[in-house]
């Protein structure tokens, strides 16, 4: 990745004139199934710049309680956007149809409502310990939004753990969707970088709050080699991280007081319950990291685990024994 980084062909982005970010751009538009796609420094940001675009100050966005654009993004749909939003607690951070529509606001004559506008999924849902939406209930959500005149915004950070793990294409999934943002910096491993797409005029008129909330870059071909080099090299390697997570929730699950459900785990995630441990889960992960184990307590008695492209069986192995005396 790194030498594919160093050999780019660079020019000025930020003039829409560096082949490297043009090239990465298309590439993913056509992964995603979109007509463009536009590079951005973070998820957030792609997040961000896609909300901004597809609403007004007062509008309203529907999204699930554990969403990322909820609870992590410094609360950014209300400074940056201005909005209103409404959050509707789904199973496992993944929202359906039934939920969405009781969440639509009226319309009508009178004028108290914000307008709902836009629904906000997340596929696989961070929260929900990497849950991936079954394709047809995502289907029905798409379907609501469109007999409903919402727009829809895909947060497809790990889009295509998703895509692995239910063995439907990243277009497929995304089909119904009027944004997506992809991160390239989680699981697909590069150091920096989101892209976020959808139709050509809504990607123009994103360029211009991307540039707005500081995100257009110069040289970032640079950043773009790497992206294209983990779409060709990363992809297909995420079901072994799939594979390791199922093998470490298997091992904890049981192990001095700790607990996994194995079968929840869907993709690259492990949420490790610590309660009966006797010990908080942020003193499990103080202790795990201790013995060289990162680890992030989402919870009093929640402990996150997540495996990507540096750890391999052997990473595993270490990673078990270390919770196994840190419990
Ligand atoms: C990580 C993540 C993002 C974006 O995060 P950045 O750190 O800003 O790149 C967005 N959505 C979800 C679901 C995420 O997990």
């Amino acid at each position: 990745m790194r030498e594919a980084m160093a050999r780019a062909d660079l020019g000025d982005d930020v003039f829409g004139d560096d082949p490297t970010v043009n090239r990465l751009q298309e590439e993913v538009a056509a992964l995603l199934g979109k007509e463009d796609a536009l590079l951005v420094p973070s998820g957030t940001m792609a997040n961000q710049v896609c909300l901004r675009t597809h609403t007004e100050p007062g509008d309203e966005i529907i999204a699930e309680a554990s969403s990322h654009v909820y609870l992590y993004e410094a609360g950014g749909y209300a400074a940056v956007s201005g909005l209103s939003i409404r959050c509707v607690e789904g199973d496992r951070g993944r929202l359906d149809a039934a939920l969405v529509e009781a969440a639509i606001r009226p319309g009508g004559s009178l004028s108290h409502f914000p307008p709902t506008k836009l629904v906000c999924l997340e596929n696989s849902a961070n929260r929900g310990g990497g849950a991936v939406y079954d394709p047809s209930s995502l289907g029905e959500v798409y379907a609501l939004a469109e007999r409903e005149s919402l727009r829809v915004h895909l947060d497809g950070a790990r889009l295509l753990n998703a895509s692995i793990a239910c063995g439907e294409s990243p277009a497929r999934l995304a089909a119904g969707a009027d944004s997506v943002s992809l991160c390239l910096s989680k699981g697909l491993g590069c150091p920096v970088g989101s892209v976020l797409a959808g139709s050509r005029d809504f990607v123009a008129r994103a360029h211009r709050f991307r540039k707005m909330l500081g995100g257009g870059m110069r040289q970032a071909g640079v950043l773009a080699a790497a992206g294209l080099y983990a779409l060709e090299n990363h992809v297909e390697r995420l079901a072994e991280d799939h594979r390791r997570a199922s093998d470490l929730a298997t091992a904890l699950d049981g192990r001095g007081g700790l607990s996994a459900d194995p079968a929840l785990v869907e993709t690259n995630m492990v949420f490790l319950e610590t309660s009966g441990t006797g010990r908080s889960a942020a003193e499990v992960a103080e202790a795990a990291l201790l013995e060289g184990v990162a680890t992030v307590a989402v919870g009093p008695d929640l402990i996150r685990l997540v495996t990507h492209l540096d750890v391999d069986d052997a990473g595993v192995e270490a990673a078990i024994a270390a919770l196994a005396v840190s419990a």
